[in-house]
């Protein structure tokens, strides 16, 4: 009989920012599709989703990928929190996600988003002199050689994870800040754009911890003149996409402009010191939208105008957003 390890991986109660837990469950395999990966518990009292009295908390595999790290037969199911009479937890908010996904699905909404991340080593960024400063920010962006980006074997290695784990990974980029980094999932429906950048964050914190360092995804980990880290969500609908679609662009930015307070509540923690209209931002207090324009709330990229058809891109939600919330919020205020 074949040992399968499956890292049966959750995202936690934290507040305000949820963050992921694993533990290794052996199974008897083969595993040959969703149903074959059973239910399993946790100690809720252990992870703020409950009190001690009445700890257990049941996961529910709603994903599984081919474990990139362990290899073999080995798996990572990514799992939604329920109570143990089967109903949805309250830190799950993949489950409202899905039900928007459900009532929407004519609109075939597609996401991609671009996940900002920044390394530390210690207290200090990866590559930065200890308790010190690198030169100003500059030659850092997409930068090459030992002078300019730090971290890359972590960066490739986590690439190489997540196409071998079968995510839609697009890309990935050294960012402005010098020890940040960018990668993008996308573009995908619902809930597999959120359930993947989960999952491609799991094995970010997994494969850094390797080489003792972390990535954070905190919207201004350095105060001052410093990027922020960001997750731009880029959206479209069928609509957005056919013949004429800038026209539906448009009017989908009309109305997020209206519900810009609601969107910034689930746009991440600390997201206020990172929306400052400095550093490629618009200020968290405004709404904007532009084509090509980097200082906007929303952009519409110069391709989309230029073929009257395409996506917007959302620059507000935080690095350290939950992509449930964000996806939902897009769709509920565009599509509803
Ligand atoms: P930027 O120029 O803002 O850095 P990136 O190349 O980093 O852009 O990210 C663009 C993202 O937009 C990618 O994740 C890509 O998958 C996604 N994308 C492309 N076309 C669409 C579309 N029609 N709908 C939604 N997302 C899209
Ligand atoms: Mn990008
Ligand atoms: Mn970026
Ligand atoms: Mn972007």
């Amino acid at each position: 009989m074949s040992h399968i390890r499956a890292e049966y991986i959750w995202i936690d109660g934290n507040k305000p920012t949820a963050t992921l837990r694993s533990k290794t469950k052996i199974l008897d395999g083969p595993i040959r599709s969703l149903e074959d990966v059973p239910l399993w518990g946790f100690d809720g009292s252990s992870t703020m989703q409950a009190v001690g009295h009445d700890s257990d908390r049941l996961l529910r595999p709603i994903y599984y990928a081919p474990d990139p790290i362990r290899r073999g037969d080995n798996i990572l199911v990514m799992n939604e929190v329920r109570l143990p009479d089967g109903s949805v937890h309250e830190s799950n908010t993949r489950a409202h996600l899905v039900k928007l996904q459900e009532k929407y699905k004519d609109h075939e909404p597609w996401f991609g988003i671009e996940q900002e991340y920044t390394f530390f080593r210690g207290r200090s960024p990866l590559g930065w002199p200890e308790g010190g400063y690198p030169a100003p920010q500059g030659p850092f962006y997409c930068g090459v050689g030992a002078d300019e980006v730090f971290g890359r074997e972590i960066v490739e290695a986590h690439m190489n994870a997540c196409l071998e784990a079968g995510l839609a990974l697009s890309g990935i980029n050294a960012e402005v800040m010098p020890g940040q980094w960018e990668f993008q999932i996308g573009p995908l429906g619902l809930p597999e754009v959120a359930d993947q950048l989960w999952i491609a964050r799991w094995l970010l914190y997994r494969i850094a911890e390797d080489s003792g360092v972390n990535a954070t995804l905190h919207p201004k980990p350095i105060k001052g003149d410093w990027n922020g880290a960001g997750a731009h969500t880029n959206f479209s609908t069928k609509a957005m996409r056919e013949e004429g679609g800038l026209r539906v662009v448009r009017a989908a930015c009309e109305a997020l402009e209206k519900r810009h307070e609601e969107h910034i509540a689930v746009y991440g923690a600390h997201n206020e010191e990172r929306l400052t209209g400095l550093h490629e931002t618009c200020s968290i207090h405004e709404f904007r939208y532009g084509i090509s324009d980097r200082g906007a709330s929303v952009r519409i990229p110069m391709a989309t105008a230029n073929e009257g058809r395409g996506y917007l891109e959302d620059r507000r939600p935080a690095a350290n957003m939950d992509p449930y919330q964000v996806c939902a919020a897009l769709l509920e205020t565009t599509c509803g």
